[in-house]
């Protein structure tokens, strides 16, 4: 059944259009949107749909086909943010945005099916959101461009749903274009998009979806984001973005030589001088591979990206220690059966990692990762390709 008349089955009546919107892969600046810096993301192929109507009344009614609840109905001038209403929260949440930034949304019909696997590290929640904010945009003919979508995208997640996440993922659903990676500035929403063909090129990019999440990872955003902060604070810049490459080694010169405990945060509570050196070195230098992988993919070396997305999982592994052994384990294998480049995307501990192969070793890099898997006896991986899709649009 289409999600369109699924609507019509739930409401008794036909929706006003149809909307998609991706979720997405980094391919490069992981753990760098809180820190004003680059990122690399591109939209995949799987992605939110909803079908929606407006109404007058006030009321807000959700359901969606990928969790067995029925109808969620809510009313609008009652929406308070960090109320708890499950997945509801998400459409809501942008519905209160749109509301508190001033539009006048009378409520709405939506009905959703996702194909973007949830809580893999893939965006299911940006796409969410960004589908949400275009239809009821679009249906208000509020004319929101994309990255005023992706604001009050980010605005719900954070401030109704109560998650901190930065910026990358709603402007990745929002912004990206086919057979593009979208290139941005978290500091000012600066962008390109960046030509990355990898069919011409004889490439695929594979997602590895590990279906594991750790609960090690549930306070480690907060302590990392805390840490990084920390690091600027001691560097006396606004943030790590302003910390250049070229002064790297002078910066965690002056962060070794800090007294104990003056990298914490007010309260004495912070991280440890040791951890902050290894944050701001993750920061800084993922930021300089972002910058390595536009120039490399603009003289089309796509292969030449390769080994920066490994060095990037050295990093985020070894400096931000924010990887686990089934990402660590995809990387080592697929490299280990010729890969040109793997590393964890997303926030970690589980979740998603990118290989990039050559199409010819696809399969037997599959394998290796798969075998690698059954061999230490853990749960099988879902891989499939990845190609650079577009962003959030209208269906019908
Ligand atoms: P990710 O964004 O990496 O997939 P999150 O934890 O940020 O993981 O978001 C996942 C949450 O988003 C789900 O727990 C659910 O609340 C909501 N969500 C995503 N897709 C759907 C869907 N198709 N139907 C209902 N809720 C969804
Ligand atoms: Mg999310």
């Amino acid at each position: 059944m289409s999600v369109a008349e699924k609507f019509r089955e739930l409401y008794g009546y036909g929706p006003e259009g149809v909307w998609a919107a991706p979720g997405r892969v980094n391919l490069i600046g992981e753990y760098t949107d809180f820190n004003d810096g680059f990122v690399m993301p591109l939209a995949l192929p799987h992605t939110a749909v909803a079908a929606v109507a407006r109404r007058t009344d006030g009321v807000l009614r959700v359901h969606s086909a990928d969790t067995g609840e029925g109808v969620v109905e809510l009313a609008v001038d009652a929406l308070e943010p960090r109320s708890g209403t499950g997945w509801a929260a998400y459409p809501a949440g942008v519905v209160w945005a749109l509301r508190d930034a001033g539009h006048p949304v009378t409520g709405a019909d939506l009905h959703l099916a996702s194909t973007v696997p949830t809580g893999a590290g893939l965006s299911s929640s940006a796409a969410l959101e960004v589908v949400t904010a275009l239809a009821v945009s679009e249906l208000y003919g509020l004319g929101l461009p994309p990255e005023a979508l992706a604001r009050l995208a980010q605005r719900a997640e954070n401030a109704f749903v109560g998650v901190p996440c930065g910026i990358m993922d709603q402007m990745a659903s929002a912004h990206c274009t086919e057979g593009h990676v979208l290139h941005l500035d978290t500091r000012d929403l600066g962008r390109r998009q960046v030509p990355f063909d990898l069919a011409a090129h004889g490439l695929r990019l594979l997602v590895v979806d590990t279906l594991v999440k750790h609960t090690l990872g549930e306070g480690a955003y907060a302590e990392r984001r805390a840490g990084c902060e920390a690091g600027a604070r001691a560097l006396g810049v606004r943030t790590l973005r302003d910390v250049e490459y070229g002064q790297l080694d002078d910066a965690l010169r002056t962060l070794a030589d800090l007294p104990a405990g003056a990298g914490a945060g007010a309260g004495g509570s912070g991280p440890a001088a040791e951890q902050v050196v290894r944050y701001v070195r993750h920061v800084v230098t993922e930021n300089h591979r972002v910058e390595r992988t536009v120039a490399l993919l603009d003289a089309a070396d796509v292969r030449g990206t390769g080994p920066v997305l490994t060095e990037g999982h050295a990093s985020l592994r070894d400096d931000l220690r924010v990887s686990c052994p089934e990402l660590d384990l995809v990387v080592s294998a697929a490299h280990a059966a010729g890969a040109l480049g793997a590393r964890m995307t997303g926030g970690g501990f589980g979740g998603s990692a990118i290989v990039l192969v050559e199409t010819a070793d696809e399969d037997t890099v599959t394998k290796a990762v798969l075998d690698a898997f059954a061999v230490e006896g853990r749960t099988t991986p879902r891989v499939f390709p990845a190609a650079p899709s577009a962003g959030a649009r209208r269906l019908r």
